[in-house]
């Protein structure tokens, strides 16, 4: 039996045809590696996309999490919440900065921070003499966080919203676009995000005209009026003009994917919701299912059961922030982070990808019933 790919990117790279090669050659051509034309282009496409004010492009969903942050100078002595059920990149920012990420237990059936674990979380920052001044909400497997609820308790705390879209974009809370919610929205570029470079890039979105220009001095050393100029201490955080050609020429066909990722969504849902715990997604909110995760009793059995059959699954999280040597000694909101250390013994993902076939759904699911029902 022939193995089934997590995600199927030379699916996609058919259908562009000669699309990306020949906007890559154009770069090479024109010699402009560094901040070339098609960074601003890039950044102008995004913002119409999603309805942003500006997009502010750099190397990585990392630095997208980190630009912003150092922008409003967190440091020593502040607090800023975080999900622990997420990818190290969004408590790591926090940490290089010298500032506290504190964790925050997420709910069981979105994955998403819950709120009351946030209150919770503020309390115990405020007895630790930590000063709250941000949250960073992760949008996991594409579902946008609970930003009602979460921005309201910002705005009464006086604390900056970023919210971690590295996954989610292309998706909407309450009808408004990611990209639009909070403060600031970072996202990545990574390869198997849902629209991917062909190596690292990132944005950063926001309707903060200081902000955004921060953010453009900050990824070029922190220049000033020119490049020698050095008005505060930056990084290189530039993204290349050949990732942002690439980007450039997915996003023309990235409104479809989103759409072909939900009839996917759907199809698994129909097949699996009466055997497995499957997604749930928030009424407000449409995925832009970067990850179709399900929980299941044994997930190593079935994970086992289905690489027989070349099926490849993946396990996000396997080991929860809180948990990992260098994230432990972190303060986390009491009573403890319950849901997000169930979830990481259960949850398991299945090959997500706006290419994926139905008939090769039904290899997948098939084969998940048959385990099943041993
Ligand atoms: C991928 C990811 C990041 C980091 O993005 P990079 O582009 O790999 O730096 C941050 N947060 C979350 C939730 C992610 O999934």
């Amino acid at each position: 039996m022939s193995n089934i790919p997590f995600i199927d990117l030379s699916a996609q790279r058919d259908r562009l045809g000669t699309a990306i090669v020949d906007a890559v050659t154009n770069v090479i051509n024109h010699g402009k590696y560094i901040m070339g034309p098609e960074v601003g282009e890039l950044e102008a496409a995004l913002s119409d996309f999603c309805g942003a004010g500006h997009t502010v492009s750099c190397s990585s969903g990392t630095d997208a999490l980190m630009l912003p942050l150092m922008v409003w100078g967190v440091g020593p002595g502040d607090a800023v919440f975080v999900p622990t059920f997420t990818f190290a990149a969004t408590a790591e920012v926090v940490a290089l900065l010298g500032a506290t990420p504190v964790f925050v237990d997420v709910t069981r059936d979105t994955f998403n921070m819950d709120v009351e674990s946030l209150k919770a979380a503020i309390s115990e920052a405020r007895s630790r003499d930590l000063r709250p001044v941000a949250i960073i909400p992760v949008d996991l497997f594409g579902q946008p966080a609970d930003y009602s609820a979460i921005s309201t308790i910002a705005k009464e705390e006086d604390m900056r919203l970023l919210a971690d879209a590295a996954q989610s974009f292309g998706a909407k809370f309450c009808d408004e676009k990611v990209g639009t919610i909070g403060d600031a929205t970072a996202t990545s570029f990574f390869p198997a995000k849902p629209l991917g470079c062909y190596g690292d890039g990132g944005a950063v979105f926001t309707d903060n005209d200081e902000l955004a220009a921060g953010m453009r001095s900050l990824r070029v050393h922190g220049k000033g009026t020119h490049k020698y100029d050095n008005a505060r201490i930056g990084l290189n955080a530039r993204m290349d003009t050949v990732q942002a050609a690439v980007v450039l020429e997915k996003l023309k066909i990235f409104a479809d994917e989103i759409v072909a990722r939900k009839a996917v969504a759907d199809r698994y849902n129909a097949a699996l919701g009466d055997h497995l715990t499957v997604p749930v997604l928030d009424q407000r909110s449409t995925s832009a299912w970067a990850q179709y995760t399900v929980l299941a009793e044994d997930r190593d059995a079935l994970a086992t059961a289905l690489k027989e059959n070349g099926i490849p699954t993946a396990v996000y999280y396997p080991l929860p922030l809180h948990r990992q040597t260098a994230y432990r000694d972190y303060p986390a909101a009491p009573p403890g982070m319950t849901n997000s250390d169930y979830l990481s013994e259960h949850v398991i993902s299945l090959p997500m990808h706006p290419y994926l076939e139905a008939d090769v759904q039904d290899r997948i699911t098939g084969a998940i019933l048959s385990h099943l029902q041993g």
